[in-house]
């Protein structure tokens, strides 16, 4: 008798382990390791799925009454043996069940009808068909002759369309293919995303390009593998070199997965990608539909494509022949999932490329503190781009100090200097981008008269605006009131920040009559195809102003952009956890790289009223090493990623006393594991969330600080355990992120 250890798909933490059956005989072909099979579960032997995760022939209960898998899920999609080990690893690692980890390392669960295509072959010869037609004709058999008169002289037609064009029935056709004039030929059709278009025209790779592209290649045809970061400067030509070394590894018959953030922000990328591989690659985004998504799936595992190009999930493409992983912008919010299990793509990817033996190749112009960091300490082979790589000078930045705008009686939000190039560029027919940096502001206060935000005393992060006037640290539950008067200057002109979009497109309609003004936000890419209209829009200069959010800062092209304006620069920096300045620089970076990206000069305009801010100061120069140096102290300082790593407890509950409650439960518990052994980690809270209640649940926050990963695990562990009980008790929901990348 062979068993199976069976992964119930039931989400509870209670049931997060393997269930023993017995494989009947009639079953012992399909119920195989990463089958989905249907099995009784419990007391009631209520049907449930789940995937096979292990066989063996061992019974672990009496065999007697060991109960037996009911079925093999028709039409399931099966786990790759490799995917169970990464999906087990992506549970250690990041939290929440087996079962959870399975689901997202199958992105496509069950198969989706396949399309068919039919065409009408002609089998009689022409005498055949005289014969045939004429006597259609004399018994008055009118839709016969319709399509014989339709189909004469061709050798094939598309069934579907003859019949609608002709509108004939199908029962029609059939008697003339019984009669063998006709034969109707079947091919399965793959639902296609490629565009298909090839193009032979590819620029040399300049010498830093090449060298790249070089130090890779080297390591990888000694059948050396390993983790790179390719760090070049906005427009150095990053992806000329991912497409050169997607080509090579190709060549050698492997596959490559390339993962780009926003996929429907960079349809520009995506179409050099088909440019240079045609139908040989293959894109996932949320457009598609699931047959289509499932074809994609398939073609991928039958080695029809090469290339996979995706969001975070494109990581878990069936690919047999594996060779190269690509992370583009690496450092991007985008690759943390938001759902359990929380895993971040880059590690993911670097555990999954040493399953499959392949290389991960990470890019960036603004690297994550973490890949940098583990370049500088030779963890990750560094690969530079210095210079841009078309003719292109690096934009001009000027920094304004909004303090001095007010002091000078100018309340409006464009400062005079901002005002000035906006008329000089206008005024020559260039176009103008103004970029509101204004993710995760809300909710903090600062100061217009001299830039000082509110923060707390212990944690270095921006205290946040609470119901009532209180300010609140939602690290460490810190609370002060909200003050009158600027502590630092005395100034009354403290408050909560805010600006939109829709505000700015209103000042510079203002102050600019009769310019033709674009906006992209939430609101304006609502549709289907948004952010690709008014891209196109604007490339093809129906405006001469786009205003934007930090979707207009992504890898766009814009070769008659030569100003950049940047409404608020410190605005990201008040948000509420430690990335604020790391996203803060790397959004300024980015935007500053939209200017000036062909041969007309740039010059980027930066609004701020902390122009002294290391943040502020090293994105204008572009100088990264300088932001890294003082970004790293920092992190290092307080011990938070990468130089110690951080679990968050996220707890939720209806009531405000269960969610309190139930927070100070797993933080005393994660208190008394780490009392013998103080140093290896702390415990922070309970506190109530940045965001105190969502959903008519009341949120509360424990963080866990700790330097080795390992030791967050094992915490982790027993948080798990704890969480059971805990959840089981205090009606609340409990959620367990491991580096999280925003504050709760
Ligand atoms: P990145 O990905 O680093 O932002 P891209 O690969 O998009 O840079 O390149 C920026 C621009 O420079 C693109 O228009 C690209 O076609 C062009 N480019 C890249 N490499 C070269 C090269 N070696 N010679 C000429 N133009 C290049
Ligand atoms: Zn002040
Ligand atoms: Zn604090």
């Amino acid at each position: 008798m062979r068993y199976a250890d069976v992964i119930v798909d039931i989400s509870l933490e209670k049931l997060d382990k393997t269930y023993q059956y017995a494989i009947p005989d009639a079953l012992f072909s399909e119920a195989v390791v990463g089958a989905k099979v249907e099995v009784p579960f419990g007391g009631g032997n209520r049907r449930v799925e789940g995937y096979i995760i292990d066989t063996s022939e061992t019974p672990v209960f009496d065999p007697a009454r060991t109960k037996e898998i009911v079925s093999v899920v028709p039409g399931a999609v099966s786990v790759e043996r490799r995917f169970i080990t990464l999906a087990y690893w992506m549970k250690e690692h990041f939290g929440g069940t087996m079962n959870e980890a399975l689901k997202t390392v199958l992105p496509v669960k069950q198969a989706v009808k396949e399309v068919k295509k039919r065409t009408l072959v002609l089998m009689a010869d022409e005498a055949r068909f005289t014969e045939y037609y004429n006597e259609a004709l004399k018994r008055k058999f009118q839709a016969r002759v319709r399509l014989l008169d339709e189909l004469r002289g061709r050798s094939e037609a598309d069934y579907r369309e003859t019949l609608e064009k002709l509108r004939i029935s199908a029962a029609t056709v059939e008697a003339v293919c019984r009669d063998g004039i006709f034969s109707v030929r079947e091919e399965t059709m793959y639902r296609n995303t490629a565009e298909g278009v090839r193009s032979a025209k590819r620029p040399d790779l300049n010498e830093e390009q090449r060298k790249a592209v070089e130090e890779l290649w080297q390591d990888y045809s000694q059948e050396k593998r390993g983790t790179y970061l390719l760090f070049g400067v906005t427009g150095s030509g990053k992806t000329e070199v991912y497409l050169e070394l997607i080509e090579r590894v190709v060549k050698e018959g492997k596959q490559v997965i390339a993962l780009i953030p926003e996929i429907s922000l960079t349809f520009q990328t995506v179409r050099r990608f088909y440019e240079r591989f045609g139908e040989r690659v293959s894109v996932l985004h949320s457009r598609l539909s699931s047959g289509e998504r499932y074809d994609q799936y398939v073609r991928a595992s039958q080695g029809e494509i090469d290339v996979m190009i995706g969001p975070r999930s494109a990581l878990f493409t069936p690919f047999e022949r594996l060779g190269l992983i690509i992370i583009d912008e690496e450092q991007e919010g985008a690759y943390k999932s938001e759902g359990t299990p929380r895993y971040h793509a880059r590690e993911t990817a670097e555990y999954l490329a040493k399953l499959t033996n392949a290389s991960l190749l990470l890019g960036s112009a603004t690297p994550s503190l973490e890949a940098y960091s583990r370049a500088k300490n030779g963890e990750y082979r560094l690969l530079t781009l210095t210079k841009r790589a078309k003719e292109a000078q690096m934009p001009r930045v000027e920094i304004v100090d909004l303090r001095e705008e007010l002091r000078a009686g100018n309340r409006s939000m464009f400062s005079r200097k901002l005002k000035e190039r906006m008329q000089e560029r206008l005024a020559k027919g260039e176009q103008v981008m103004l970029f509101l940096n204004r993710r995760g502001y809300a909710g903090t206060v600062s100061c217009r008269a001299c830039g000082e935000g509110m923060k707390c005393p212990h944690c270095d992060i921006s205290l946040t605006y609470h119901k009532g006037g209180t300010l609140l640290c939602h690290y460490c539950g810190y609370e002060t009131k909200q003050p009158k008067l600027c502590p630092a200057c005395g100034s009354q002109y403290i408050g909560l920040f805010g600006t939109g979009t829709q505000k700015v497109e209103e000042a510079v309609l203002r102050e600019f009559p009769e310019v033709k003004v674009l906006r992209m936000d939430a609101d304006t890419t609502k549709q289907k195809g948004g952010h690709q209209k008014i891209v196109e829009e604007f490339a093809n200069g129906g405006a001469q102003v786009l205003i934007g959010t930090q979707m207009i800062v992504k890898g766009h092209d814009f070769p008659r952009v030569t100003l950049v304006g940047i409404i608020a620069a410190d605005l990201s920096l008040y948000a509420g956890d430690y990335r604020a300045a790391e996203r803060t620089f790397c959004l300024l970076a980015q935007a500053a790289g939209r200017a000036g990206r062909d041969r007309l000069s740039g010059e980027v305009v930066i609004q701020t009223y902390q122009p002294e801010h290391y943040s502020i100061t090293a994105a204008a120069t572009e100088d990264y090493e300088s932001f890294y140096r003082q970004e790293m102290a920092y992190r290092k300082m307080l011990k938070y990623p990468p130089a110690a790593h951080i679990l968050a407890v996220l707890v939720q509950a209806e009531t405000e006393e269960n969610a309190g409650l139930a927070a100070k439960r797993l933080a005393d518990v994660l208190f008394a594991a780490l009392f013998p052994e103080e140093k290896s980690g702390t415990v922070i809270g309970p506190v109530p969330a940045g965001l105190a209640k969502a959903n008519d649940l009341y949120r509360y926050v424990v963080y866990v600080k700790a330097l080795k990963y390992e030791r967050l695990m094992q915490l982790h562990r027993l948080a798990a355990e704890e969480k059971k009980l805990t959840e089981a008790a205090m009606k609340c929901n409990i959620q367990f992120d491991f580096n999280p990348l925003n504050g709760y």
